[in-house]
């Protein structure tokens, strides 16, 4: 049993209902009550649409053991004496204080994972570089808020020896809470992209917001961030470890090969060569972070290459296949922003043993009053070496027509609405000597033309 009713108790008031067993303890505790919760810990969170008070019958029919109450609210008399209810000022905050009593007790290394885009890349690299070493307990999905992040913590197993947790925002202040609550060893920012940009208008505040991942930072603790962005700069002059391209990097990414089989690379100055299951340049750099992680704390050279090389990426990110007439597909669909766009790009572009290559780009969402300009600019990003673009949906015509306004641009565009008449246009290009991108936000369902070309 991993919760002690002892932990609770530090975190309420007083304890009411079914008097509790003397060594009463919980597998996991669970919010919604519609799972089952055999020997769980119910915590009835109150949302903006929901208050999971209502559910409390539900959640002791599904096997509840216990719950969390906010002790302003009436306990229903059919369940008041079938279950022990803990009494505490405000659930969420109470989910939050358990879980900090909770990682004190298990006391596991702790990585913050946060960045504009590649958040949850890294933390299936960290897993991959680190789990051959440790027992290691990552987020699970994007539960990555001020509710996702404690419940992370609270499933963890007792033997957890890593944690990785990645931190999620969309406002200022967000991510210095979740710190302070997580007290991260390492703090990791891959990042800073346009995500965001409608709420918090410049990408310096993008950059303040990602930088407060340093608030709980352990003492002596360690913070790895991307070394090619100056908007970071504050951090790496007071002894972050910056990785990238650029020549000022502690670690200096060189010699990037990517083919059909993903990407070697060379980092300096230790001149150590590495190689990567996975296409992008970025990618190459998310892998980086986690190299400088797992050698921080202290796993052999040996096992991060083992690690790298076992690597399996949630689905939609560069992922590769075959398309009809032996072409080679690579899905990036699963998320756009400007950023991730021109690095999917630079992917496509870099690319080895195809004469033809095809960027299927559409909308990107939520990039607030600027969004025709930054769809346009992605004009700028469509290297030579590219031989079509073929743009989906009312946003993506704008990638269109920057590249149709581009000087010299001899890259032939087609743009379509209908996803099914693009499918069409895209299946009469397919040969063995080509490479298709596809690219947009989740939203625009590219996966439906990706369906007609596959093999
Ligand atoms: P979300 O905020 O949606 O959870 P995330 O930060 O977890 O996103 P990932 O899911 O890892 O990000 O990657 C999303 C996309 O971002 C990838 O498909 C890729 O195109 C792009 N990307 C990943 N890493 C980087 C990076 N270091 N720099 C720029 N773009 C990146
Ligand atoms: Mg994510």
């Amino acid at each position: 049993m991993k919760i002690k009713a002892d932990l609770i108790k530090r975190v309420s008031l007083k304890i009411t209902g079914k008097p509790a067993e003397k060594k009463l303890a919980f597998a996991a505790v669970v919010t919604d009550s519609r799972k089952e919760m055999d020997q769980s810990l119910f915590i009835p969170i109150i949302g903006e649409r929901f208050d999971g008070h209502q559910f409390i019958e539900q959640a002791v029919e599904n096997g509840a053991a216990g719950s969390l109450w906010q002790k302003d609210k009436p306990i229903p008399a059919s369940v008041k004496y079938k279950i022990p209810f803990f009494l505490v000022e405000d659930t969420t905050e109470a989910l939050q204080d358990l879980s900090v009593e909770y990682l004190k007790e298990v006391s596991p290394k702790v990585i913050g994972v946060t960045g504009s885009n590649g958040k949850t890349t890294v933390k299936d690299m960290l897993e991959a570089v680190l789990s051959n070493t440790f027992e290691t307990f990552k987020t699970q999905g994007n539960f990555n808020n001020h509710w996702g992040m404690p419940l992370t913590i609270l499933s963890m197993p007792k033997t957890t020896e890593v944690l990785i947790l990645e931190m999620g925002m969309s406002g200022l202040g967000e991510i210095s809470f979740l710190s302070k609550l997580a007290t991260p060893d390492l703090a990791i920012i891959t990042n800073i992209g346009e995500s965001h940009l409608e709420q918090l208008k410049t990408r310096e505040n993008i950059a303040k917001a990602k930088m407060e991942i340093i608030d709980g930072l352990k003492e002596n603790g360690t913070v790895i961030v991307d070394g090619d962005e100056p908007l970071l700069m504050p951090l790496l002059e007071s002894g972050a470890l910056g990785c990238g391209y650029s020549n000022t990097c502690d670690y200096r990414i060189t010699d990037v090969k990517s083919g059909n089989e993903g990407s070697s690379f060379v980092i300096e100055p230790a001149n150590e060569e590495y190689a990567l299951p996975l296409l992008g340049k970025h990618n190459v750099k998310n892998s980086v972070y986690s190299i400088v992680a797992a050698k921080r704390l202290g796993v052999t050279n040996a096992n991060i290459k083992q690690g790298l090389s076992s690597l399996k990426l949630t689905n939609m990110r560069l992922e590769r296949f075959e398309g009809i007439n032996g072409s080679l597909l690579i899905n990036d669909a699963y998320n756009a922003s400007p950023t991730s766009m021109k690095a999917a790009l630079e992917t496509l572009s870099s690319l080895e043993g195809y004469s033809k290559k095809i960027a299927v780009l559409g909308d990107m969402y939520e990039l607030g009053e600027n969004e025709v300009i930054l769809h346009r600019n992605i004009a700028d990003a469509v290297s030579p070496s590219i031989t079509k673009v073929i743009t989906v949906g009312e946003k993506g015509k704008w990638i269109a027509d920057g590249l149709n306004e581009k000087s010299k641009q001899d890259v032939p565009v087609l743009s379509f609405i209908d996803k099914n008449k693009a499918a069409e246009a895209l299946k009469s290009e397919l040969g063995n000597d080509t490479a298709v991108l596809f690219k947009a936000s989740r939203g625009l369902e590219l996966e439906t033309i990706i369906k007609q070309v596959t093999n």
